[in-house]
């Protein structure tokens, strides 16, 4: 039988079969995934094949995972840099929802985003949400955002939760594709699932009880139905991705803007910082490369 993975929480995993109905799944036996070590072989969005355990208790054992079209992944806390755990996988698109208000999201936090989004080749449409909160500055905030992201192929939404303003229109994006949302805290992703599946609003309820928070305070991701055929990913540790694996030399191939350059420096190993002959350089000197994104190139090097 098959099933898709709606939650992992540690030993146990919840999945769906294509019957719709759900199970408490578990491994037995040592699971290797191609040359991927990670801390826990099964993610959020894999596809698994399960054995019935006991149908009264609702359990099954699962027997094999299903190859990966793509999943991200975070370094284990345990061993730094040396295992990864993998948040979610399949993922036909992500949503990075932002703010200009309340609170202000940094241009360095949504290109930080997209470098691993690029690195994991997941698609990202990039939303700023609050619109009703926007004065003028604001929008001009936006609007210096929406142009230069689009210019470089991102799409870009503007939304209130609020008003309603945008959200239909970001709504029809999701029919039929598994999206992550992500974003840091306080940007509307709650709201927004809220909006999108009643099973997310009976979580949050659920657990609201006892750990006062809601379930904000776990870094597990989840995935829910949402209405048409669509999936949404909830990843509450989303903050914690770092740039799983990126080298100095390779972080230029995830700023998709600079890609179609790289070819073009003096240097096949240059870092685009002091090197002669530097095509990107060049480019930002030109203005075709946005001298803002090139500032959050710079910092994302001196991190690695
Ligand atoms: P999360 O931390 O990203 O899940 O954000 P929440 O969904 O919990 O939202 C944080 C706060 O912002 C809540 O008080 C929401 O009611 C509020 N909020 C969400 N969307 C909007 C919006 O479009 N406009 C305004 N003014 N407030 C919003
Ligand atoms: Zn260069």
């Amino acid at each position: 039988m098959k099933a898709l993975v709606y939650k992992s929480t540690g030993s146990w995993y919840q999945v769906k079969d294509d019957q719709g109905k759900k199970w408490n799944a578990r491994i037995k036996g040592v699971f290797k995934i191609g040359n991927i070590t990670s801390t826990n072989p099964i993610a959020v969005g894999d596809w698994v094949q399960v054995e019935l355990e006991n149908e009264l208790e609702g359990t099954v054992t699962i027997t094999h995972i299903e190859d990966r079209d793509n999943y991200i992944a975070r370094s284990s806390p345990h061993k730094k840099g040396k295992q990864h755990h993998i948040v979610a996988s399949n993922i036909d698109q992500a949503i990075l929802f932002a703010t200009v208000r309340e609170p202000r999201t940094s241009q360095g936090f949504i290109d930080r985003f997209l470098v691993m989004a690029e690195a994991y080749h997941i698609p990202v449409i990039l939303v700023f949400n609050k619109s009703d909160l926007y004065e003028e500055k604001e929008y001009a905030i936006f609007e210096h955002y929406q142009s230069m992201y689009e210019k470089i192929g991102y799409p870009v939404h503007l939304t209130s939760l609020q008003t309603g303003e945008g959200v239909d229109g970001l709504i029809a994006m999701l029919d039929g594709k598994t999206t992550l949302i992500s974003g840091h805290s306080g940007v509307g992703k709650s709201s927004f699932i809220n909006l999108m599946s009643p099973d997310f609003a009976l979580r949050t309820q659920d657990v609201s009880g006892w750990s006062g928070k809601g379930m904000h305070t776990t870094t597990f991701a989840e995935m829910f139905d949402i209405k048409g055929s669509g999936k949404i990913i909830d990843t509450p540790g989303i903050r914690e991705l770092g740039l799983v694996d990126i080298g100095k030399t390779e972080l230029s191939h995830y700023f998709r803007e600079m890609r179609p350059l790289l070819q073009d420096c003096q240097f096949n190993n240059c870092l685009h910082t002091n090197e002669p002959g530097c095509a990107v350089k060049q480019a930002v000197r030109d203005g075709i490369i946005h001298e803002d994104r090139y500032v959050s190139y710079y910092n994302l090097l001196e991190g690695i």
